[in-house]
Order: structure tokens, then C-alpha cells, then sequence
């Protein structure tokens, strides 16, 4: 998978937009992105059946390439999560599904 051609952080709105080669952008809060943190310490914790500790005010304020995908730093000092593109095209996927289905559920 290739590199995005733009990661865009919105401080305001707390989300990333990745737009790839493909021309398909995406916009993922970084709650979602600290949720789904893929480090062994977070892995270890969702496997238990248990949920990684993210505030819904948690932001992303650092962005490290690493070639095959991004390491992230986020406001709660957690910086170990190294993010593959296609993991993160996965996790953004996951996102807008979750805001379709809160989306149905204010109509019905
Ligand atoms: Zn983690």
C-alpha cells in the first residue's frame, strides 16, 4: 500500500484526513486512532477483552514517518503505536461505519 498523499491534523475538530493515491480521503478522530493504538501494551489490553484508556479530548499533536506507516504522540503522552497504512485505512474505516450507525440512530 502506498504512502497518503496528505495527513492533515485538525487540532479544532480533533481528527486526521488522509487522502490517498487513489483519490479516497479519509477523516479519523484521534480518539479512534488512540483507541485502536497498535503497540504491543494496547494489543495485549484489547485482546483481554478489556478497552485501551482514551479521554474523547485526547489529541494527536506528533506525527513520525517511519516509511511503511506513521508513528503517532498523542496528549496523553502515549507515543508507541506504529500505525501501517493499511491499518490505518482500517481504522478510519471503522470510524466512519461508527458515525453512520450514531448517524441511524438520532433518526430512527
Ligand atoms: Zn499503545
Amino acid at each position: 500500500m502506498n504512502a497518503p498523499t496528505l495527513l492533515r491534523v485538525d487540532a479544532t475538530a480533533r481528527a486526521l484526513t488522509v487522502s490517498w493515491a487513489d483519490g479516497r480521503t479519509q477523516r479519523v478522530a484521534h480518539a479512534q486512532l488512540r483507541a485502536a493504538c497498535p503497540c504491543a501494551e494496547c494489543t495485549v489490553r484489547r485482546r483481554a477483552g478489556g478497552q485501551v484508556d482514551v479521554t474523547p479530548d485526547v489529541a494527536l499533536l506528533g506525527i513520525e514517518a517511519i516509511g511503511y506507516g506513521i508513528r503517532l504522540l498523542f496528549s496523553d503522552g502515549h507515543a508507541r503505536g506504529i500505525y501501517p497504512w493499511t491499518y490505518l485505512a482500517r481504522v478510519a474505516e471503522t470510524e466512519t461505519e461508527t458515525q453512520a450507525d450514531a448517524a441511524s440512530g438520532l433518526v430512527g
